[in-house]
């Protein structure tokens, strides 16, 4: 199965991500970790991709997509993945349909309003050696400033800051939002309502899953 996690920054598409990984096995992508490791690791497309990220911009569907259709090829996405931050824009959703298998697809769109999500955004800090992710509200650490996995300092992420933060919704409301309307149009979209705790949006995403497994489960049997 492909699962598209939709949803503007800070709506919790990553960790939704992580917790549908855990459970149903598939691999999470997310091209937002896929190009800060290539940042962090100074390769030429991480070079390439550094000032858009840094001004909250999206970096070129060229460079995202030579990326994407490395990962998918391998291995463990051939029975699904979950995708987190891609497709970003509807070129990426058509290209992506030239690259993907025909697997059933289920596209997840984690809402919540602009006050919530620059609240989240300014209150996140990441772990500077493993990268767990911490809300100082929602998900606190159990020591401030110190990652509760690995002990590591936690760092706030450089587009969390708050004038990034706004440009950042400013190109979610102008290249993502048009994505709605067109996975809208297809069977397999599901609005998810993402302002309540981690656990309660959990539990919708895996009715909505359990549901469309089930459906594939039963149209692969009458092949
Ligand atoms: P995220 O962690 O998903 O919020 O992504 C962080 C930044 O990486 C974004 O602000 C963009 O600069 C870049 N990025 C992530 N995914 C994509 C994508 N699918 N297309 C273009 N840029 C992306």
């Amino acid at each position: 199965m492909k699962i598209i996690l939709l949803g503007p920054p800070g709506s919790g598409k990553g960790t939704q991500g992580d917790l549908i990984e855990q459970n149903y096995g598939f691999p999470k992508i997310s091209t937002g970790d896929l190009l800060r490791e290539a940042v962090q690791e100074n390769t030429p497309l991480g070079k390439k991709a550094e000032a858009s990220m840094n001004r909250g911009d999206l970096v070129s569907d060229e460079i995202v997509m030579q990326m994407v259709e490395a990962r998918l090829s391998r291995e463990d996405c051939q029975k699904g993945y979950i995708l987190d931050g891609f497709p970003r824009n509807i070129n990426q959703a058509l290209l992506l349909e030239d690259i993907s298998s025909q697997q059933a697809e289920v596209v997840l769109d984690i809402r919540l309003s602009e006050k919530k999500l620059i609240e989240r955004l300014s209150s996140r800090r990441i772990c500077s050696q493993c990268g767990n992710i911490y809300n100082l509200f929602m998900k606190a650490p159990n020591r401030p400033d110190e990652c509760d996995v690995c002990s590591a300092v936690l760092v706030q992420r450089q587009d969390d800051m708050p004038e990034v933060i706004m440009e950042r919704l400013r190109v979610y409301r102008q290249e993502t939002e048009p994505l709605i309307a067109y996975y809208r149009k297809k069977a397999n979209y599901h609005p998810i309502e993402g302002d309540k705790e981690i656990e309660p949006v959990f539990k919708d995403i895996q009715a909505v899953l359990e549901a469309e497994l089930t459906k594939s489960n039963r149209s692969e049997a009458m092949r």
